[in-house]
């Protein structure tokens, strides 16, 4: 979740939306309608020469390390980590080649081992409010930032940490599938905590039209944290392939954010088409597993 929000988060977040901004990086979407009802994918396609968002990881491993200030900090991590990889483990049981685990059991330090490993390097914020993380695996930056206090998203660092996760190995939010827009997904674009101080700057006239339009680019290029719930685009489906959409709607994804995620308080921001309130997913759903079996397959 990149998304949830003090302000501090923002700054963060964009930092990395902005590598998903540019136009060339902007990903088109993989519409297969062979393997439609069996499947419920939304993530990078490992399949593609090319990708803005990410690969799969290099022999299926994703291996982490910490930079914390404090020791205790690294008992934490360590602790949200077990508990979060196990939440994945319990779906995916044997059926996926995927490895999750720390870059030494003892000694947990990025430095020790950066430019020796291929890592996934956590960073604690205490002031984020917020996680963010890349989709998939980049050649030259893997990192978390992360906020373990259990105040933002899911109200859980764990489920959260969770979700970080899931993009690590590869997925996109849910609600960011095209097709779930504007059939099954709503944005109260007004709940959103950053829609006054956009609407100041821009006029309320701009922001609304960027939701309405359901204009991701537009969201990012603003910085506004709608670019984080509005849908990817897929009006260039014959282009680059780097995004795989697949099947029914997964209502139970760990990746799918909840309706307060990014609202002011007492306020839904993303809503079901009928106003209805999502409520936080807890656990990785099976889609979610499914998933993860689909891009490290057991045996490869
Ligand atoms: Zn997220």
């Amino acid at each position: 979740m990149a998304i949830s929000f003090g302000y501090g988060v923002l700054a963060a977040f964009f930092a990395i939306t902005a590598v998903f901004a540019s136009p060339v990086a902007l990903p088109d979407v993989n519409t297969s309608s062979t393997q439609a009802h069996t499947q419920r994918d939304f993530m990078i396609n490992k399949n593609t020469q090319y990708s803005s968002l990410g690969y799969t990881w290099p022999n299926n491993k994703v291996t982490w390390c910490l930079n914390a200030d404090k020791e205790a900090d690294y008992k934490t991590v360590r602790d949200i980590a077990d508990k979060s990889w196990k939440k994945w483990k319990d779906v995916i049981g044997e059926k996926s080649s995927l490895k999750f685990a720390p870059v030494d059991d003892k000694e947990l330090e990025c430095k020790k081992y950066r430019g020796k490993v291929d890592m996934w390097e956590i960073t604690l914020n205490y002031k984020m409010h917020a996680g963010s993380a890349h989709s998939g695996y980049m050649y030259q930056d893997n990192r978390l930032n992360f906020d373990p206090r259990p105040i933002y998203s899911a109200m859980d660092a764990v489920v959260n940490f969770a979700h970080e996760m899931g993009h690590a190995f590869g997925l996109l939010h849910t609600h960011q599938r095209p097709d779930a827009w504007p059939s099954l997904l709503k944005l109260n674009c007004r709940n959103l905590r950053d829609y006054d101080s956009l609407a100041k700057k821009i006029g309320k006239g701009k922001v609304d039209d960027i939701c309405k339009t359901l204009n991701r680019r537009s969201a990012a290029a603003e910085g506004f944290s709608a670019a984080e719930l509005l849908p990817y685009s897929n009006y260039m489906k014959d282009t680059s392939k780097e995004i795989v959409q697949n099947g029914d709607f997964d209502w139970d994804s760990i990746m799918l954010y909840n309706s307060e995620a990014g609202a002011k308080d007492g306020t839904l921001a993303l809503v079901k088409e009928n106003g209805s309130k999502i409520g936080i997913n807890t656990e990785v759903s099976k889609g979610d597993g499914k998933q993860i079996e689909n891009l490290y397959p057991k045996g490869k």
